[in-house]
């Protein structure tokens, strides 16, 4: 099977072979992301090492763009399950 190349380069592309079946009704998932809202611009959601750590100051959790690997989520149109993959870029 071929890799799919999705896009140019950039955050949030990557290659997985095929969309992934539900594991409750073996129906083929559908592959979306999980869009994260800042203030002006929507980023994808990104997986990240260990816990979320505090930031005492500013509020909101520590986060290390460089560590974050690019969550695609697939959904069964049957039963709504998500099952989320964070391969490397
Ligand atoms: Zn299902």
């Amino acid at each position: 099977m071929r890799p799919i190349v999705a896009g140019s380069a950039g955050v949030g592309m990557m290659a997985i072979n095929n969309s992934p079946r539900c594991p409750k009704c073996q129906k083929t998932m559908e592959r979306g992301h999980i869009p994260d809202r800042g203030r002006n611009q929507v980023f994808q959601s990104g997986w990240s090492h260990g816990e979320a750590e505090r930031q005492r100051f500013f509020g909101g959790i520590k986060f290390r763009p460089k560590e974050q690997l690019p969550l695609t989520a697939f959904r069964c149109p049957s039963c709504g399950y998500v099952e989320l993959y964070a391969p490397p870029g």
